[in-house]
């Protein structure tokens, strides 16, 4: 490749990366105030939250505490994120903060537990 060429392609490849990278925060963005302006579904229409979740894996997200070592007993109920509760199938479950539009089991445990003040 040519010093010109190369140039050129240096040139023209950091443009499209740049678009890329900003179309991507204006998406996120959009997306994010899309999410905050649409209004709380009756936990009746939510669904559970899948473990095998992209984020709830990142956490280790558990159904039930006494599977993670890490919960020394602590679970979702005394959660400080942990809210709006119900019971579906015999087990209690509610909304929390971090898994936006999903239920999760009272008696679940993930990384980002925070103990209820
Ligand atoms: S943040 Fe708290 S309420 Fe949400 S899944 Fe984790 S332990 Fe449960």
């Amino acid at each position: 490749m040519s010093e010109m060429n190369r140039r050129k392609f240096l040139t023209v490849a950091s443009q499209v990366v740049g678009v890329a990278v900003f179309s991507r925060g204006i998406f996120k963005g959009l997306f994010s105030a899309a999410q905050a302006a649409e209004p709380a579904k009756p936990l009746a229409e939510l669904k559970m939250l899948d473990p095998k979740d992209t984020l709830a894996s990142a956490v280790k997200y558990v159904e039930d505490y006494k599977k993670a070592p890490t919960s020394k007993g602590n679970h979702c109920v005394s959660c400080q994120f942990y809210a709006k509760k119900e019971v579906k199938a015999g087990k209690e479950v509610g909304t929390c903060t971090i898994f936006q539009g999903k239920l999760v089991y009272g008696n679940a445990f993930c990384n980002s537990y925070s103990k209820k003040a």
